[in-house]
């Protein structure tokens, strides 16, 4: 039995590079996995957005639903 030598099937996988997130509204970058960070999925593209911007667009949104539903 020979087997390739180095873990190239293993090593060079296509999934496994950790990304740093980039906020898609104001570009603020952050390295590591943020857990305040907002993630939307739109036609298969995932958004991040940071803290600030998730919370800006929250209210932002609120403030649209409550004009356009009345
Ligand atoms: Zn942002």
């Amino acid at each position: 039995m020979t087997s390739p030598p180095g873990d190239s099937d293993h090593g060079s996988g296509s999934a496994r590079e950790p990304e740093p997130l980039v906020c898609a509204r104001c570009g603020a970058r952050a390295e590591a996995p943020q857990p305040t960070w907002a993630c939307s999925v739109e036609n298969g593209t995932r958004y991040y957005f940071c803290d600030r911007c998730s919370r800006e667009s929250l209210t932002a949104i609120e403030g649209r639903l409550d004009s356009a539903w009345w």
